[in-house]
């Protein structure tokens, strides 16, 4: 054969074999989002086409965030974004005892204490701390599902059939809440220093929607991915994946708490974890802009309490009441404490006597330690918005700036604190092109951790009639005028 013809032989060849690969190679080449891939059409466009949308809130809460965190210069992403998309409460507070249960109950529920039950981090009965059957005092029973009162916005709308819901928690202390989203994912089973696999709890139907979630998520801590990196990138990837779109999305960013905890609040330490959970707040931003969901997306950023840094050993008030001759039972929660008297009665002149002695007597050792901003009798609690049912005891101690208690058998805690009235402000922000861009709002009345839920399913259109007689927040969007319904 002759050489020209050698070539063009080959040429053919060639030619022919391309013709069948072109299409994959063009393919391989292109944008992703070339593909006609059936399985990776978006279902937001097949909606628009269609002439609907897909609403979605992502309710972040960045666990003991304080509100003077979100400032240009430690914060400059969000800050920013906050500027361009929406608006920010300068004053506003989560509920007592300010902690991580009683807090996120309270901002899911749309609910105060006194009708959650739920006042701390851990339920106790702690009036009947020294009842003969111990059964009765229930304590540490925060899964049970029974104990809270209140249900979330999650319960109301999970009916819907047409409205997802997901929820990604660093914290294992949120089960309960969580109970019946549509898929629940965290970086652990047990807190935060552990290691493993992320979870699908209760038999979530996540897994099955995106069998690969764990190679593209990777562990928490297994492949040493710190956690709020881990948090940000499962919400990243159910936000990517389509197939499912989820339209509420409740996601707790928890690193920031353990290390106020450990660190103390207001220090490099905690700066520098701030700014990292900016620059994932970023890279969460730029991702749903670019994939074309920010139109139908709002964004409620908050934090379920403050922090603040603990310079004290902690006074041992038990041993200081039992030295006083007051039995009593001291239900610690970080900033505040809840002190159970003996008796069940609690019309006997025994208990009003023993009540009364005890108010004096904390108010001597007020004297002379300077331990607490403020302590109410139970028949005072309506003041707080603490249940006044008797779970709550019959004293409520909320203690000063920087102070802690012991008790004889609990050591005071770490470096940072939160639980009393002095980490109650916490961050509010309302973001999406539809809250008008107001800024900052200097609001002199303090908007609470319970109005999120009305005002989420004001500007959803959300249907909230199975939860509206335990919701005691307002809706924010008649007051402020916040903007449109997404
Ligand atoms: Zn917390």
């Amino acid at each position: 054969m002759k050489y020209k013809n050698k070539i063009a032989g080959l040429l053919i060849v060639l030619i022919f074999c391309l013709s069948y690969n072109i299409d994959y190679i063009s393919y391989k080449m292109g944008p992703d989002s070339y593909s006609m891939d059936p399985d990776n059409i978006s279902p937001d466009l097949i909606w628009t086409m269609l002439g609907e949308k897909v609403q979605r809130v992502i309710l972040i809460s960045i666990d003991s965030c304080n509100p003077d965190y979100i400032r240009p210069d430690l914060m400059p992403h969000l800050w920013e974004f906050m500027f361009y998309t929406g608006c920010m409460f300068i004053n506003a507070e989560t509920i007592l005892s300010s902690d991580t249960v009683s807090g996120h109950t309270s901002m899911l529920t749309g609910a105060y204490p006194n009708t959650t039950k739920i006042f701390g981090n851990q339920y106790t009965n702690v009036s009947l701390w020294f009842h003969p059957f111990p059964g009765f005092m229930a304590p540490n029973r925060f899964f049970d599902y029974n104990i809270r009162q209140a249900n979330t916005i999650i319960e109301a709308i999970e009916p819907n059939l047409t409205i997802g819901t997901h929820f990604i928690s660093s914290k294992w202390l949120h089960w309960m809440l969580g109970w019946e989203s549509d898929s629940w994912v965290g970086p652990e089973f047990k807190i935060e220093f552990s290691q493993g696999a992320p979870r699908f709890l209760p038999a979530s139907s996540y897994s099955w929607a995106n069998p690969d979630y764990q190679s593209q998520v990777g562990n928490g801590y297994g492949e040493m991915l710190p956690m709020d990196h881990w948090i940000i990138n499962a919400l990243i990837e159910n936000l990517r994946n389509e197939k499912f779109p989820q339209n509420f999305y409740f996601v707790n960013i928890g690193y920031t708490d353990e290390m106020g905890h450990v660190y103390g609040a207001r220090n490099a330490m905690a700066e520098r974890q701030m700014r990292e959970v900016d620059n994932l707040l970023h890279r969460l931003f730029v991702e749903i802009i670019s994939s074309g969901k920010l139109f139908n997306t709002l964004f409620v950023i908050t934090s379920d309490h403050g922090m603040e840094t603990i310079h004290e050993e902690g006074v041992n008030l038990e041993a200081l009441l039992n030295e006083a001759g007051i039995p009593c039972y001291i239900h610690n929660e970080g900033g505040s404490a809840y002190i159970g008297l003996p008796f069940i009665d609690k019309n006997t002149t025994g208990y009003k006597k023993m009540k009364e002695y005890t108010l004096n007597y904390l108010e001597l050792i007020n004297s002379r330690y300077w331990l607490f901003d403020d302590i109410v009798p139970s028949e005072n609690y309506s003041k707080y918005n603490i249940p006044e049912d008797g779970c709550a005891g019959d004293i409520f101690l909320s203690f000063r700036k920087g102070a802690r208690i012991r008790t004889k058998n609990a050591p005071a805690h770490a470096n940072g604190e939160h639980g009393s009235i002095n980490e109650r402000k916490i961050v509010m922000m309302w973001l999406g092109p539809h809250i008008k861009r107001r800024g900052v709002i200097f609001n002199e009345d303090p908007v609470s951790i319970c109005d999120i839920v009305p005002t989420i399913g004001s500007l959803m259109g959300w249907d909230l009639s199975k939860i509206e007689n335990t919701i005691n927040g307002q809706d924010l969007t008649t007051i402020y005028n916040l903007g449109e319904s997404v």
